[in-house]
């Protein structure tokens, strides 16, 4: 009995120890591993990922639409995409897959490609008015690894760039239920994303370089594009405009809004572009809310935030499904950001 209970203990020991590091997502493996010699450096190193650049236009993918990314980014593989989370790295996975097929320069961190590594504050889940966002967390040094992806097309003119961006991050899982920010904001990566994919069938060099970027843990605060601001992969001064891409799959067909601060350049081609396809696109108060154009406009750089007039509807809640969305309206959304990007780059 006794060498047996001694047996079981081992065994159970045993468990207790592979099953951990056999489920622990990679990057935290990989941050575990090298971080317990020089925890503070290691720690900000981005996941790995298995797509590399390669400077070659994949056709195929040139024929991948909007909604494939959204049901790619919105499988039940990504878990709702939570800054921070395996979820998360899957999805940057993808992403940096999909920069890999278009050909683009990688425009991240030197070492690392399309990834630019920054690190997260702790946050709390917590629901106000039926919606769930998150709010700081407790002992703010203790962060985690997250990363945006950058991609560049580079123009005749490589000094000035058009950014075109969206974020990729969501909710995550919360007391059990999925979030799959189908609409916030798989719709405005699909959209980004379909931008290039024309621009790229079309062949035509662009004068000013276009830079598409996905920004994460933006439900936590805007925390991707604002550590992009802090330590950009190049110079800030060199970005013309920024048009950033959030939540534009539901509502009435045509019916947009913008926020920003002011009519400026980015503004005024979103305005020509939106008239151009009988749509309409409102300067609009932000009250309260915000996407990541925010950084930018505090760095004094012309950006803005498109998105449909009714992008509250099912809003971080678990509706939030590709069951809201109109392929029509994110079609939409492509063509106005694509004549954007005609005026401004081109
Ligand atoms: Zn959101």
């Amino acid at each position: 009995m006794q060498t047996r209970r001694v047996f079981l203990k081992t065994l159970l020991g045993l468990v207790a120890i592979i099953i951990p590091w056999s489920v622990l997502p990679t990057r935290f493996g990989e941050a575990m591993k090298t971080g317990l010699g020089h925890p503070s450096v290691k720690l900000l190193l981005p996941p790995p990922l298995t797509s590399k650049p390669n400077n070659v236009i994949n056709e195929e993918s040139l024929s991948l639409t909007a909604m494939d990314d959204i049901f790619a980014l919105t499988s039940s593989e990504m878990q709702g995409r939570k800054a921070g989370s395996v979820g998360e790295a899957k999805a940057a996975e993808y992403l940096a897959s999909q920069l890999s097929m278009l050909g683009l320069k990688p425009m991240g961190d030197q070492e690392t490609g399309f990834t630019q590594a920054f690190t997260i504050p702790p946050v709390i889940e917590t629901r106000v008015n039926g919606r769930l966002t998150f709010r700081p967390g407790e002992n703010r040094n203790l962060r985690t690894p997250s990363v945006n992806l950058l991609g560049g097309l580079l123009g005749e003119n490589t000094a000035e760039i058009i950014l075109i961006s969206a974020h990729y991050d969501h909710l995550g899982v919360f007391e059990g239920q999925l979030y799959p920010g189908a609409n916030d904001n798989a719709s405005g990566v699909g959209c980004v994303l379909d931008v290039m994919r024309r621009i790229l069938r079309e062949g035509k060099t662009p004068k000013r370089t276009i830079v598409l970027a996905f920004w994460s843990a933006e439900e936590m605060g805007f925390v991707g594009s604002a550590a992009f601001v802090q330590a950009s992969s190049f110079p800030l001064h060199q970005i013309q405009a920024v048009l950033n891409v959030d939540t534009v799959g539901n509502g009435m067909i045509g019916d947009f809004a913008l926020w920003s601060n002011g009519e400026n350049t980015a503004v005024k081609a979103i305005y020509k572009a939106a008239s151009e396809c009988g749509a309409s696109a409102v300067l609009t108060p932000t009250a309260g809310h915000n996407s990541d154009s925010v950084s930018f406009i505090a760095a004094g750089i012309p950006a803005l935030t498109l998105m449909t007039h009714d992008w509250l509807d099912k809003n971080h809640t678990p509706e939030d499904t590709t069951a809201l969305l109109k392929p029509e309206q994110i079609h939409l959304a492509s063509e106005i950001i694509y004549r954007a990007v005609q005026i401004l780059a081109f």
